[in-house]
């Protein structure tokens, strides 16, 4: 490999893995162009609000690939995360509820503090557990940002560092190499394993917490609407969040509800449940010969 290659490493580098295609697609490159993986750190930071398929591809990754992957939770305590893996993972959205009841309000397109706090702060604050990302020992952070994504990788160039991150560069190496999202489908339809979430034009709209209020309105209301009828709906989290905020009487404005450009997530709860109930009485098969 030449040395040029945007994957190999140049120090202590710490690979961001989201538990999606891109980040996994990432990391194969790495451990594919590098031989010593001493000065490698992966993280992968959990919210609470995965889909289950992302937690089992994340283990999958390590476990196939041999490679230790350390997973993040935040906690509201003096160290700020947790360590846990696949089977202490928090699934009812545990870290991401802490969070929002240490803010006393809620994220919005806007001020996306739960992208900061749940993954980036936490990552930084363990990397310094182990003596990373200080003056002393600066790293490579490595994003899996496509160059097919090119506000991003602008937005991620022109970022001001905080304290936090002031030892961490940003690196890139998926824009660097020219990688679009066809190299990356391309490349999980030749694997024995894959993220069991399906896609559209190649982008996973389940990957990333389930009802995430950056997804289109439509994303998130066909997501509520499949969920009809189940026990434990992904939207009961979401409605319940926003009821909370509003009912501790803190928040008047912005912040009470995750957006207000659209139906609250109760609304598309109540909307889901009348399109549902329209259909109840009538949704016995008919038997016939033809069988399946
Ligand atoms: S996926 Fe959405 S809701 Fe979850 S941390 Fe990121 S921005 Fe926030």
């Amino acid at each position: 490999m030449h040395s040029s290659s945007p994957y190999k490493l140049s120090g202590p580098t710490v690979v961001s893995f989201s538990g999606g295609r891109t980040s996994a697609y990432m990391l194969r490159q790495v451990l594919d162009s590098n031989t010593d993986l001493d000065d490698m750190v992966i993280t992968f930071a959990n919210t609470g609000k995965e889909h289950p398929a992302t937690l089992d591809f994340v283990r999958e990754c390590a476990e196939r690939w041999a490679v230790p992957i350390v997973w993040l939770e935040f906690r509201d305590d003096d160290t700020g995360f947790a360590v846990v893996d696949y089977a202490t993972a928090s699934r009812q959205g545990e870290p991401f509820e802490a969070l929002i009841r240490k803010r006393k309000y809620l994220p919005n397109p806007v001020t996306r503090f739960c992208t900061i706090d749940l993954k980036i702060r936490i990552i930084h604050k363990y990397l310094r557990s182990l003596g990373l990302s200080t003056e002393e020992a600066p790293v490579d952070m490595m994003t899996g940002i496509r160059a097919d994504e090119p506000r991003r990788v602008v937005k991620i160039r022109n970022r001001k560092s905080t304290s936090e991150s002031k030892w961490a560069k940003m690196v890139m190496p998926l824009a660097d190499a020219g990688v679009g999202v066809q190299d990356v489908t391309d490349f999980w339809a030749s694997q024995p394993f894959d993220l069991m979430l399906s896609t559209i034009n190649g982008r996973t709209l389940e990957g990333n917490c389930d009802l995430c209020f950056l997804k289109g309105a439509k994303q998130v209301y066909s997501i509520i609407a499949s969920d009809c009828g189940q026990p434990m709906r992904k939207g009961d989290w979401w409605a319940r969040q926003e009821r909370e905020v509003v009912s501790t009487g803190e928040f008047t404005g912005d912040g009470a509800r995750f957006r207000f450009d659209r139906p609250s997530y109760q609304q598309m709860l109540d909307y889901a449940d009348t399109q549902f109930d329209m259909f109840a009485d009538h949704d016995e098969a008919i038997a016939c010969f033809c069988g399946d």
